[in-house]
């Protein structure tokens, strides 16, 4: 027990250290020249790269941080979310994203032991927390993410095909075996949201989902299947519904004029079926002893 728990620890921090790297890219991919602020939108006078600059700065007095002020969980704690040199506030979500991703490592583990797989599944669910970021900040998830991801899922599809066994494939489950199920994954994911974006505009006579939501749902189909697919739509779709009421609700603005990003949504769907999220609930509600199943890939 020892053991794992000194394990889980070291991959929750090795998690924590990649979530600071999430954080940069979510920070930097989406225009490379725009940041979001309270005012909307604003251009940036020097546009920046995930390689450029190669330091971080801080946005508001642009001084280069020192090494000691990028720690991941560290530095915010010891900086209490403020810049070292003008003690602008450094936003909680940068601390929220290296918790997050450092939870999902833990669970990487956990679920699926020390495997190849466990490290596959923990590269995209870093992609899908990348993908929330951006798209809660500028209602847009990037070609630049999606495209290679779904390459990625359809490679996954055609290795575990032609250069190993079905008994002891590459990549284990939740990936696809094959490139057959990843196509029709890839299909899959894309046409079950169109009929829903279909849906959406005959009750609401306006677009209500963006193609980023669709090439969201070609990489998940691609890499993990149709299952998974319909999995990620439809919890999606439920929680999505549930938080957009309550927004409205809370906000009393028109309903027309509130835009919801859908994409955190399909997102956490999609992570939700990659952690069988499903079997922990039927375990707390008391329907069987299913946790010990759960965290089968370690015990
Ligand atoms: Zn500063």
């Amino acid at each position: 027990m020892a053991m794992v728990i000194t394990l889980a620890i070291i991959c929750f921090l090795f998690g924590a250290t990649i979530g600071s790297f999430l954080g940069v890219c979510s920070y930097r991919i989406p225009m490379g020249k725009y940041e979001p602020t309270r005012e909307g939108i604003k251009q940036l006078e020097k546009p920046v790269s995930i390689a450029s600059p190669a330091r971080s700065f801080c946005p508001q007095c642009e001084k280069q941080l020192k090494s000691w002020h990028t720690i991941p969980l560290f530095s915010w704690l010891f900086l209490r979310g403020r810049c070292a040199y003008c003690r602008a506030p450094i936003p909680f979500r940068y601390f929220v994203i290296e918790v997050l991703t450092g939870c999902a490592a833990v669970l990487c583990l956990l679920r699926f032991g020390p495997t190849p797989t466990a490290l596959g599944v923990f590269l995209f669910t870093c992609v899908l927390i990348t993908i929330t970021y951006i798209d809660l900040d500028y209602m847009i998830i990037p070609d630049v993410i999606t495209y290679p991801a779904t390459f990625v899922g359809l490679a996954i599809g055609l290795a575990n095909y032609f250069f190993s066994s079905p008994i002891n494939p590459l990549l284990n489950a939740p990936f696809v075996y094959s490139p057959f199920e990843s196509l029709f994954g890839l299909c899959m994911g894309p046409g079950m949201l169109l009929i829903v974006w279909w849906l959406y505009f005959k009750v609401r006579k306006r677009e209500g989902l963006g193609l980023g939501d669709v090439k969201l749902l070609a990489v998940v189909g691609a890499a993990f299947g149709p299952e998974c697919a319909w999995f990620t739509i439809f919890c999606g779709s439920i929680i999505g519904s549930i938080v957009g009421v309550a927004i409205i609700l809370i906000r009393r603005n028109s309903v027309s004029n509130t835009y919801i990003p859908f994409g955190p949504y399909l997102a956490f769907g999609a992570a939700a079926y990659l952690f069988e999220l499903h079997e922990v609930v039927l375990y707390l509600v008391g329907e069987g002893n299913s946790l010990s199943w759960w965290i089968g890939g370690l015990l």
